[in-house]
């Protein structure tokens, strides 16, 4: 027989090694790998007791809480397949979610949408009680159920480049290799490092940098259910945060706080920080560095591949604005339209071959076919380019590509371009419909707290930085910006706006 590839047995054997080790903290208060081993058999036992066997789908709806951690361990104890949700999705979601996956079990805090949302299909709601789960706890599972590598631990719904959200299968070579590389090649995390876990777990950045990267090193993941820039600026002083795992809008926020703040806090124990997500600007990282004293790495990835995919490796070369090299075990290459590879210094779609790469899209041989290519690359919809160094630039999502009068237009290097204007905390540049030119270049501007500057000056800045049919016509000042649940900027709500 071939080895366990269970996830499970990695909460095992760090349970043994560092026990007394705090696993998660939530408002200041710990739980230790052995008290989460031993929960993970017990809500084991409890599902087992409701048939839940392997090969089994179990949704998991929470936030950012120990139950989360502790339910998506004991659903891989028995082999089942765990399938995140956002929390906060409304009645519709959670129905196409669990008919789609076929979830047999949806665990989430007690609601009437859930409620309303399992009437009908094969799921049973197990609500879960905020303070704990003392009302799931059955006879504890000892055995961990035998996988394969190549069967699926986890089934992740993301949009991709189109449609409805599809289901990415990833498999426990996937969450195992992504997570070994995170811990001994980018983060040299060792048990007396603390994460700070503000990323939803329900998403492929906090689930795998975070948790699953914590549980197999023995590290500690301090918890934030919902992020804000105080909270997460003092979780981080109060738990000597040493690790910070965060998108570009939480570093942005982190930093116009921090300006705020008399006293400041402490952060001197964070040794590194990562952003991931989407495109770092290159002033938000030269600040972030300077103002907070610690190293700050771009890598990029998406939930198809479990997710990092590159990254600008502490120990080699890093570029500002780069997203780095290809990881170990992961192939990148940059493909035109008819899927040859383009020269250096030319833009290309990034495709990506290699061990994190998903299985496909569950129940979608059609979306997978057309995802990936029969030698295995999968087509990621960015756009990049490549420097004679071999690191990538990431120059824009294909899709918000704004081409105006027959010219590509990249809003990230407009975007790049407001960022250094000092009364600007956050935009989002986007294309609308314009009948002469096809599109037009909008900017959505959020400034800082008592700047003083008007759309016009905004416009005339750019307009000096960059070629005449670049720059936005229109500047829109909000107070924020939409946001998905990672706090990634939603472009596409900005759009129809
Ligand atoms: P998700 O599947 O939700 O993780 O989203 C993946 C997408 O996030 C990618 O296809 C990219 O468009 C974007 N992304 C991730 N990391 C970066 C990065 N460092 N720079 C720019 N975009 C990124």
């Amino acid at each position: 027989m071939t080895e366990n590839a269970n996830l499970a047995l990695n909460l095992d054997a760090t349970a043994a090694r560092v026990p007394d080790t705090v696993a998660l903290v939530l408002d200041g208060r710990t739980i230790t790998y052995a008290e989460f081993a031993q929960a993970a058999r017990a809500v084991a036992g409890w599902m087992r007791s409701r048939g839940v066997g392997v090969g089994d789908r179990v949704a998991l709806m929470l936030p950012n809480v120990p139950q989360f951690a502790i339910i998506y361990y004991a659903a891989m104890r028995l082999g089942a397949v765990v399938v995140p949700m956002n929390p906060l999705f409304k009645e519709r979601e959670i129905r196409y979610y669990l008919e789609d996956s076929g979830a047999s079990m949806l665990w989430c805090f007690p609601s009437d949408e859930a409620q309303h949302a399992v009437e009908g299909t094969a799921a049973e709601l197990v609500p879960v009680d905020p303070a704990g789960l003392s009302g799931q706890l059955g006879e504890p599972v000892d055995e961990v159920a035998h996988r394969e590598a190549a069967d699926t631990a986890v089934i992740l719904y993301t949009s991709g480049t189109t449609g409805r959200p599809k289901g990415a299968e990833l498999t426990y070579a996937n969450l195992q290799t992504n997570s070994a590389l995170v811990i001994d090649t980018l983060l040299h995390l060792e048990s007396d490092d603390v994460i700070m876990g503000c990323l939803p777990l329900f998403h492929v950045f906090g689930m795998t940098c975070g948790l699953n990267t914590a549980v197999a090193s023995g590290s500690t993941l301090t918890l934030l259910p919902r992020f804000d820039p105080v909270k997460a600026l003092e979780i981080i002083e109060r738990d000597e945060v040493t690790i910070f795992l965060g998108v570009p809008t939480m570093y942005g926020a982190m930093l116009n706080s921090a300006a705020e703040l008399d006293p400041k806090p402490d952060l001197s124990r964070l040794r590194l920080a990562v952003s991931g997500g989407a495109s770092l600007p290159v002033e938000l990282l030269r600040r972030f560095e300077s103002d907070f004293d610690c190293t700050l790495l771009e890598g990029y990835g998406l939930s198809e591949t479990s997710p990092v995919a590159s990254f600008n490796h502490p120990d080699g070369i890093r570029k500002a604005g780069s997203i780095g090299t290809p990881v170990r075990g992961v192939e990148m290459k940059l493909a035109n339209p008819d899927g040859n590879d383009v020269p250096d210094g030319e833009i290309g779609e990034i495709w990506i071959r290699g061990e994190g790469l998903m299985k496909g899209y569950w129940n979608r041989p059609d979306a997978t076919a057309d995802a990936i290519t029969p030698e295995g690359w999968f087509r990621s919809g960015d756009l990049a380019r490549r420097d004679e160094d071999g690191l990538y630039y990431i120059v824009d999502r294909q899709k918000d590509m704004i081409v105006r009068g027959g010219m590509n237009v990249y809003p990230r290097e407009i975007e790049e371009v407001l960022y250094e204007h000092p009364s600007v905390a956050e935009v989002a540049v986007v294309g609308r419909p314009d009948e002469r030119l096809g599109e037009e270049i909008a900017a959505h501007v959020v400034l800082r707290e008592g700047a003083q500057v008007t759309a016009q000056e905004l416009i005339a800045f750019v307009k000096e930085q960059v070629a005449p049919y670049k720059y936005p016509r229109e500047v829109m000042l909000l107070d924020a910006l939409p946001k998905g649940a990672t706090g990634k900027i939603l472009k596409r709500e900005l759009r129809r706006s």
